[in-house]
């Protein structure tokens, strides 16, 4: 029997609600398996703990999560807490003192959902967006001088180091590398931006020689999301900032269907601590506790963690069993449907254990 030690931290909002639901399609894929066992331990960190106790986690919450082989996180959010308060409070601190330094997002378009995007099906648009996740415009320099008087100045200061962009290059790279197209796009604003991003572009270039494989193009990031709506066929591997990549992966996940589908996977590729999975989405307030949050997004997150524990056969049986599900209309109201979360997670389940594969 293969255990897996597993922190779940469902925090805010739809948090508890679809890691709810990802927790029984993880015991499901354990049963259905045999061999294997996904023990979950639960963390009540967030802004409920924020509200009575003034912190987010404890302050030895990274010791706590260090021993465990991977993170399952919800979101954070709250409408009376502010949200800088709730991401630098819990979800950057894990990301940053972990080292996830790579922020993987697939995308791509999922039988039975629906693109906002004419002519666009299943198959037109699977792109894979890595988000430098350690540095950049969220590395959190900067400071306000002159606090409310008419001179007041506010300075949000990008980091980009040689060691940051060329590791998260070289993962770009080598994801490109073994998906089928072998083809990256390497995303800046290098035009406005004459330091760091020009930087990016000439590490990509040093980069792209140990890659003779890959093809790879440069786009601005204005020009990219006028690229991802015009051209989808186009794009297979992107890389990104952590500012650009966050946006533009919103983007993307809309232009798959809805948010509610859209993973990511916060990955320390060399294995020093644990990585972290969760839903792109935030904590959306507008329908908590309806019992309508897509759990499609944490099922297909918790497939990321499976590839990355080494647990390939579940993960694919996970979203064979996801895919059949959305095909068979059994979806939320965000794609269109009219299953509850608790419908759609029963059905995947059943999948689970039908499948034959
Ligand atoms: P959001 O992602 O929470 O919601 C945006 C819209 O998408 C809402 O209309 C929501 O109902 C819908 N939506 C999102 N996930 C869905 C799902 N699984 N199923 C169905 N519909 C879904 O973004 P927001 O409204 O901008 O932010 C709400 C809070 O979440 C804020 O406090 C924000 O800071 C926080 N947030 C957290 C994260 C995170 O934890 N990683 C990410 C984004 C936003
Ligand atoms: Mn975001």
């Amino acid at each position: 029997m293969r255990t897996y030690q597993i922190a779940a931290i469902p925090a805010d909002g739809i948090g508890p609600e679809v890691i709810e639901a990802g927790a029984e399609v993880l015991a499901a894929l354990g049963q259905r398996a045999g061999d294997v066992d996904f023990k979950l331990t639960f963390f009540d960190w967030g802004s409920e703990r924020y509200k009575k106790h003034g912190e987010m986690m404890p302050s030895d919450g990274l010791e706590q999560l260090k021993a465990f082989d991977a993170i399952y996180f919800g979101a954070v959010g709250a409408p009376d807490v502010p949200d800088h308060i709730t991401l630098w409070g819990l979800r950057l601190p894990i990301c940053q003192g972990f080292d996830q330094y790579a922020n993987v997002r697939p995308t791509k378009i999922i039988p039975g959902v629906t693109s906002p995007l004419r002519g666009v099906g299943v198959g037109d648009l699977d792109w894979v967006i890595v988000r430098e996740n350690s540095e950049g415009e969220y590395s959190g320099n900067g400071g306000r001088a002159h606090r409310g008087l008419p001179e007041e100045v506010g300075t949000e200061v990008a980091i980009f180091t040689r060691v940051g962009v060329t590791r998260i290059m070289r993962y770009a790279f080598q994801l490109a590398q073994s998906r089928p197209r072998k083809l990256l796009t390497v995303v800046t604003k290098s035009n406005a931006q004459r330091h760091g991003m020009v930087m990016w572009d000439e590490i990509a270039a040093e980069v792209a020689i140990e890659f003779p494989d890959v093809t790879w193009d440069k786009m601005l990031v204005d020009a990219m999301t006028v690229r991802m709506v015009k051209n989808p066929k186009s794009l297979d591997t992107i890389v990104a900032t952590n500012l650009h990549a966050d946006i533009l992966s919103d983007l993307a996940g809309a232009l798959a269907g809805s948010l509610g589908v859209a993973p990511t996977a916060n990955i320390d590729p060399e294995r020093r601590f644990p990585s972290m999975f969760e839903p792109i989405h935030g904590s959306a307030f507008d329908i908590t506790g309806k019992g309508i949050a897509n759990p499609v997004a944490t099922f297909w997150t918790a497939s990321q963690m499976l590839d990355h524990l080494g647990e390939a056969t579940s993960s694919q049986r996970l979203m064979t069993a996801v895919e059949r599900v959305c095909d068979a209309g059994i979806v939320t109201p965000d794609v269109g449907g009219k299953a509850t979360t608790r419908e759609v997670t029963e059905a995947v389940i059943r999948a689970i254990h039908g499948s034959n594969e």
